[in-house]
Order: C-alpha cells, then sequence, then structure tokens
C-alpha cells in the first residue's frame, strides 16, 4: 500500500545504538516502498557533551559506515539511498559542528537539539520530571537553541521539533498549549523558513506511550500557517520502525493543509506531492 510518504531521511544503525546494520535498514526501506531512504548516524559528540546509549567503538566504526554509505548511494539498487548525518547543536563546539559538517559530501545535514547548554540530556529520563518553573526555563532554552541552530545555517532540516516532550510530555503539554509559549517556537520557525531548511515531522513520536508525532499540533499549525517546509522522517534505530507509521504520519501532515514534503539529495533541495489518502500519485 503506497503510505503517501516515499521518503524517510532519518535513521540510524548500530555504529550508534541501533539495533540493524545499515545493509538491513537499507533493505526494510525497499520492502516498505520508499523512494528515497536517508540513513543519518549521530554525529559523534565533541567532550563534554554525552550520550550513554552510544556505542564504546562507535568512533572507530563510523568511517567504515560513511565510506559503505558514499559507496552504496552510487551503486545500491531499490530506494535511492542518501547519506545524512544527525548532528547535535553545540554552540559552544562550533570548530566541532564545522569539521562533521565538512567531513563529508553529505546530501543533507539534521540539525538536533538534544542538550541544553552541554548539561542537560534532554531524552535523559533520568532528568524528568521537573518544577513548572523549571520545565518553563528549559523548554524556553529549547527553542531559543533551535532558533539559533536554524539561524546558523550548519543544518537543512531541523529534525524532532519538541523531542523534549519525550520524558515529560504532560508538562509540555501545558506549556505549548499557552499562546505566551508558543510565542517562543514562532521565531525558531521564522528561522528555519528563513533560511530555506525543513521542519522534520518524525514518526519516533507515536512510538511513544503518548503516541503523538513530533511536532505536536499546536506547532504544526504555526508551521503551517507560517509556510514553513516539511520533511518526513522514522527516526528508526531498527529495521523494523523504517517509514514507521507512515500512513498516520502522512493524514496528520495533510490535517493541517501539508500537500508536500521536501528533502535534499546533495545538498539541492527537491519538492515531493503528498498524495491523498489512497491516491498512487507520484512526481
Ligand atoms: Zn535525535
Ligand atoms: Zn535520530
Amino acid at each position: 500500500m503506497c503510505p503517501g510518504i516515499i521518503a524517510d531521511l532519518h535513521s540510524h544503525t548500530i555504529v550508534s545504538h541501533g539495533k540493524d546494520t545499515p545493509e538491513a535498514m537499507l533493505r526494510a526501506a525497499q520492502e516498505a516502498g520508499l523512494e528515497y531512504f536517508g540513513i543519518s548516524e549521530h554525529s559523534l559528540l565533541p567532550p563534554p557533551y554525552v550520550c550513554r546509549l552510544y556505542r564504546q567503538d562507535m568512533p572507530e566504526r563510523m568511517p567504515a559506515l560513511l565510506d559503505w554509505l558514499e559507496q552504496q548511494r552510487r551503486t545500491a539498487t531499490g530506494p535511492r539511498l542518501l547519506m545524512g548525518m544527525e548532528l547535535d547543536w553545540t554552540p559552544d563546539c562550533p570548530e566541532y559542528m564545522r569539521q562533521v559538517v565538512a567531513s563529508r559530501p553529505f546530501d543533507y545535514i539534521i540539525g538536533s537539539i538534544h542538550h541544553l547548554d552541554g548539561r542537560l540530556s534532554v531524552g535523559g529520563a533520568a532528568n524528568w520530571p521537573c518544577s513548572e518553573s523549571e520545565a518553563d526555563t528549559r523548554f524556553s532554552r529549547y527553542y531559543a537553541l533551535m532558533a539559533d541552530m536554524a539561524a546558523s545555517g550548519i543544518a537543512q532540516i531541523a529534525s524532532h521539533p519538541d523531542f523534549i516532550k519525550l520524558h515529560c510530555h504532560a508538562l509540555f503539554r501545558r506549556w505549548i498549549t499557552q499562546p505566551r509559549n508558543l510565542a517562543k517556537v514562532r521565531p525558531a520557525l521564522l528561522a528555519i523558513k528563513r533560511r530555506g531548511m525543513l521542519m522534520e515531522v518524525s514518526s519516533a513520536g507515536l512510538r511513544q506511550p503518548f503516541a503523538e508525532a513530533y511536532p505536536c499540533p499546536e506547532i504544526m499549525t504555526l508551521a503551517a500557517d507560517i509556510g514553513v517546509e516539511i520533511s518526513f522522517g522514522s527516526d528508526a534505530h531498527t529495521a523494523a520502525d523504517v517509514a514507521g507509521n507512515f500512513v498516520a504520519l502522512a493524514a496528520y501532515a495533510r490535517s493541517f493543509g501539508y500537500t508536500q514534503s521536501a528533502m535534499f539529495v546533495q545538498g539541492e533541495k527537491r519538492t515531493l506531492p503528498l498524495p491523498q489518502n489512497g491516491e498512487q500519485e507520484r512526481a
């Protein structure tokens, strides 16, 4: 069945903390009927940033993955394979970020806010819950960092734009539904649009207990209002999650008026139609 979404631009492998090999991920993309599949492994982190989930030998394994991607994107059959990278926004390490981006001929860079000022891992369960006032500080800072990241022009895609809700969904709902707080998201979306970036609409949130895509409806409405273009990603860490919940994700995007998505191939933006439910349209 055609899910309407033909490009999954966000996925991971056993090189970082995924469960499957790049070959298995690519096979899953083919089986899912995708036309484009991006492997966007996490960038290595500069000290003092850490992710306790990453494999110890990730630095040694990364070059082989990127060599494989460079080779396979030229020769692989099936979906067109793209070489992305999920770059951590680490504003105190600008040289590190420049080196990551310049290190290979990536098709695109996904910019992600996983840490607040080098201290707090927003996806760390142990860091939540917190008080309402602390949450307001964190959420406000998260969107200020996203605006900076977008304005820097270092990435082409802004990933999972409310990932910070992962371990505090109820807190985040109370925050984002207040207009004065949604207004704090606006500068980030305006910067994304100004830079010609894409806002990722991710099915990863649908795999969580709160079963809500990234980003939430309030941010989707604001993004559509501003005219922010979107891309789609599963953020799959297993082959089973490649293109996961894409039928629901397509319907979600359409419900905010989106009729197309976009993507980057070798840094060039392409738009893709988002057919209505059940249609088999192709560009
Ligand atoms: Zn991420
Ligand atoms: Zn990811």
